[in-house]
C-alpha cells in the first residue's frame, strides 16, 4: 500500500532521506525532517504506530529518568532468580543464551554507571516537552494529551525505602516530583483503594488517552504535507558506486540518507552493512478493562510491580512490568494474570478485561538509545533503543536526527548514545 499526499506542493526539496520504521519514533523523525524541506519516504512493514508504540502507558515523562539498570541488583538478585510475581521476571534459559548482554547490563550496574545513566538521559529529558510543543503547535491533539502530574504508589515502607536510590537519582539531576501521604492521595485519586503506604507526584507531566492516535496524527500531518508512505519490509541497505541504496522485494531506491528507526529489530537492516548492536528487549504487558473512565483523572502507578494504569479514552489501561524472554517466546499468561490481579487490588472497581497485549521495548544493555550516524556506512544514520521512555523521547529524536542529518550543531549533548560505545 502506498499513501501519497492528496495535492501538490512546490517546494525546493533539500534532500531525499528515507525513514524505516513508522512507530512513534520513526514518525517524530519524519515531522522534522519533513518541517526542514527534505523529501521524506517513511516504510514500515505495517500500519504506523501499530508495534511497540501501540500499546504502551501513554505517559509523556517530560523530566524522568526510567531505566532497569541498579546497583540494587545484586541485592534483588536472589529473589529475582525464585520469585514470579515481582516487577521483572526471567526466563532462565534465554538469559543462558544470551548471556553476554547480561554480562553487559550487570557491568551497567555499578553506582558510577548507573549516575552517569541518569544524568544522560535526564538531559536528553528535559527537552523532551519543548520537542512536542514544536509538532503540537502544528497537529491539534487537545482531545488526547492531558496535562497531568502522575502519582506513583508505594504499598509498603519498605516499597518505599527501596524507591529512595531512584529517587535519589532524580534529585540529584533536577527532576521535579514531590512526595504525597496517604490523605493528599486520597483527595487526589479517591477512587483508589487505600492499599498503599505514600507516593511520589511527578510534576510538568502530560498523557495521552491514545498511544495509537498520537502516532496517527502526527503521521497524517505528515503525508498531508507532502510526505510519502509505503507499508513493505525493508530487506536490506547498501552502497552501489558510491551510491545508497535501500532493498526490498526485488527493488532497490536511492536516497541521499538512510534513517534506521525500527525500535527493537534495528538490529537486522544494521548487521545488513555490518554494524551490530547489543539490542534485546524487556518485554511489557498491557491489559485494558471495561467501565467508567473517569475512576482516576491521572497516571497510577504502582511500585511493586512496576506498571501504571492509566485512564486511556478505551478503557482503564494496566500497563508496564518486565520481562526478559526475547522476541519469540509467546505471551506469558502468569504475567498478564498477576498483572490483572494488582491493577484490581488498587482499583477494585476495574470492569471486565476487553483485551490485552505485549510489546517488545527495544532495549541496549546501558539503557540508553542508540542516536548516530553509521562509520560502516556513511549517510545512514541510527536512532533506536528508547527502552520505557520511547513515546516520552520520540520528538527530541526527531530534532536531533534533523539536526544531524544537515550537519548542524545542537546544544544537545548525544555523545552518550554514541552507537559504536560498546
Ligand atoms: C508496557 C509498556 C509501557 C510503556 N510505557 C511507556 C510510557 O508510558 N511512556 C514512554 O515514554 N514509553 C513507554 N514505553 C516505551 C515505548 O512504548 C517504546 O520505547 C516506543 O514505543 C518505541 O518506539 P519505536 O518507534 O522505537 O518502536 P516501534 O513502535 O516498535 O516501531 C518500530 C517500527 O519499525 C518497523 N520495522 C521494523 N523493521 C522493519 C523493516 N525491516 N522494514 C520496515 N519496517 C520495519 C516495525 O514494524 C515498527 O512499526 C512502554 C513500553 C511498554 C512495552
Amino acid at each position: 500500500m502506498e499513501i501519497q499526499p492528496s495535492f501538490k506542493i512546490e517546494i525546493k526539496y533539500m534532500k531525499k532521506i528515507a525513514v524505516i520504521g513508522a512507530g512513534i519514533v520513526g514518525v517524530c523523525i519524519s515531522h522534522f525532517l519533513q518541517k526542514n524541506n527534505n523529501q521524506v519516504y517513511l516504510y514500515d512493514q505495517h500500519e504506523p504506530g501499530t508495534q511497540t508504540s501501540y500499546g504502551n502507558a501513554g505517559i509523556f515523562a517530560n523530566h524522568d529518568c526510567v531505566f532497569a539498570n541498579s546497583p540494587n541488583i545484586w541485592r534483588d538478585l536472589p529473589s529475582l532468580l525464585i520469585k514470579k510475581d515481582g516487577y521483572v521476571s526471567l526466563d532462565w534459559m534465554y538469559i543462558i543464551k544470551n548471556f553476554p548482554w547480561m554480562l553487559k547490563f550487570l557491568k551497567n550496574c555499578s553506582y558510577s554507571n548507573v549516575d552517569y545513566i541518569a544524568k544522560s538521559l535526564s538531559n536528553f529529558s528535559y527537552h523532551a516537552e519543548s520537542a512536542y510543543n514544536e509538532i503540537f503547535s502544528d497537529i491539534n491533539v487537545d482531545e488526547i494529551v492531558v496535562r497531568k502530574d502522575s502519582l506513583y504508589l508505594y504499598e509498603t515502607i519498605n516499597d518505599y525505602k527501596n524507591g529512595q536510590y531512584m529517587n535519589g537519582l532524580r534529585k540529584k539531576n533536577n527532576i521535579p516530583f514531590s512526595y504525597i501521604n496517604k490523605k493528599e492521595i486520597k483527595k487526589l485519586e479517591p477512587s483508589i483503594a487505600p492499599v498503599y503506604y505514600n507516593g511520589v507526584l511527578f510534576k510538568e507531566e502530560s498523557f495521552t488517552k491514545s498511544s495509537l492516535k498520537i502516532t496517527q496524527k502526527i503521521f497524517e500531518n505528515f503525508i498531508n504535507n507532502g510526505g510519502n508512505f509505503s507499508k513493505l519490509k525493508i530487506k536490506s541497505i547498501y552502497k552501489k558506486n558510491g551510491k545508497l541504496f535501500l532493498y526490498y522485494d526485488n527493488n532497490e531506491l536511492n536516497f541521499d540518507k538512510i534513517i534506521v528507526a525500527c525500535g527493537v529489530w534495528s538490529n537486522d537492516l544494521a548487521k545488513t552493512i555490518k554494524d551490530s548492536f547489543p539490542l534485546d528487549t524487556e518485554r511489557g504487558y498491557h491489559i485494558l478493562f471495561e467501565g467508567r473512565k473517569d475512576l482516576i483523572s491521572r497516571p497510577v502507578g504502582w511500585a511493586k510491580l512496576g506498571f501504571y494504569i492509566t485512564p486511556m479514552d478505551d478503557g482503564i489501561r494496566a500497563a508496564g512490568t518486565v520481562e526478559i524472554a526475547g522476541l519469540k517466546k509467546p505471551i506469558n499468561k502468569k504475567r498478564l494474570e498477576l498483572l490483572e490481579k494488582s491493577a484490581r487490588n488498587i482499583l477494585p472497581q476495574l470492569g471486565k478485561v476487553k483485551s490485552h497485549w505485549m510489546g517488545f521495548r527495544p532495549t541496549l544493555p546501558d539503557s540508553l538509545p542508540v542516536i548516530g550516524e553509521s562509520k560502516m556506512c556513511n549517510n545512514v544514520y541510527y536512532a533506536f533503543g528508547h527502552q520505557h521512555l520511547g513515546l516520552s523521547l520520540g520528538a527530541i529524536t526527531g530534532k536531533v536526527i534533523q539536526s544531524l542529518v544537515e550537519n548542524k550543531r545542537s546544544n544537545i549533548n548525544i555523545d552518550p548514545f554514541n552507537p559504536y560505545r560498546f
